[in-house]
């Protein structure tokens, strides 16, 4: 254990350049990450009955723990995602990258989840235009994640998502757009900042850490590019991310 959380130190430490503070955070984050997802593993057999018949009152009770448990996974996630980022420019590894290709990559994940809310999610794919671009793809990944796993999240059952993938001569346009339920005016200035969640987000859904956004709009504005939302409350937000092509 010990040896491995030195090893942590020693690398991020170098690439990153973080402060002793964010040091103890990724450590201590990294630590978690494993028993949690061990919780989570004991807690889907007993709700799937390998450990015989639950009543419904202990189905549901297992099904907030669940719910809480997973709050704490992304949080892990999340902070240790930062840490690797850092608030400060790091070093990237630029290579050629076909951004279709991301995003279908990160879409193999969203299907359980899309499945089981029936939504109904269209990728637009420009074809033949597509360019390649010049990103980190591990960090570019954590971004488009970080969005993609909102409009799904936020988006409720039977709702749509459409994400479009629009290739110009100097820049990629990706826009998601879902009809999930919006962002209150009085909270679009502080949706990239640190811990900002929505108070109708924490009302609807209890997973979240408020740092997805602001982790993606780091990776991204690190790579010269922008993003930036357009959202109606109740009817559902468009995430756009610009990335120039070189
Ligand atoms: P998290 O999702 O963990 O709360 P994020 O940093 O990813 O944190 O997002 C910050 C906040 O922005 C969310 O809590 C929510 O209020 C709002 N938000 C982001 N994406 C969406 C979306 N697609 N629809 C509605 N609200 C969103």
């Amino acid at each position: 254990m010990i040896q491995k959380s030195s090893n942590l130190k020693k690398n991020k430490q170098g690439e990153a350049g973080q402060s002793p503070q964010m040091d103890f955070i990724a450590l201590t984050a990294h630590q978690l990450k494993k028993p949690l997802s061990e919780i989570k593993l004991s807690l889907q057999m007993l709700l799937d009955g390998d450990f015989g018949e639950i009543t419904k009152e202990q189905k549901n009770f297992i099904e907030r723990i669940l719910e809480r448990n997973e709050t704490l996974i992304c949080l892990v996630g999340d902070l240790l995602d930062m840490y690797q980022i850092g608030d400060k420019k790091t070093p990237y590894r630029l290579i050629p990258v076909d951004v279709e290709d991301l995003i279908a990559s990160i879409l193999i994940f969203e299907q359980d989840e899309v499945k089981k809310k029936k939504i109904n999610l269209r990728f637009e794919k420009p074809g033949q235009k597509n360019k390649k671009v010049m990103l980190d793809r591990e960090k570019m990944r954590i971004a488009l994640q970080n969005i993609i796993d909102n409009a799904v999240k936020y988006t409720k059952e039977g709702g749509n998502i459409k994400i479009t993938l629009d290739s110009g001569q100097k820049e990629l346009k990706i826009k998601i757009e879902d009809s999930g339920i919006g962002i209150p005016e009085d909270q679009k200035e502080k949706i990239f900042t640190k811990f900002f969640r929505g108070a109708n987000v924490i009302r609807v859904n209890a997973a979240g850490s408020g740092l997805g956004l602001f982790i993606a709009k780091n990776i991204i504005e690190a790579h010269r590019g922008k993003i930036w939302f357009e959202s109606n409350e109740n009817q559902g937000s468009a995430f756009s991310v610009s990335l120039p092509i070189e």
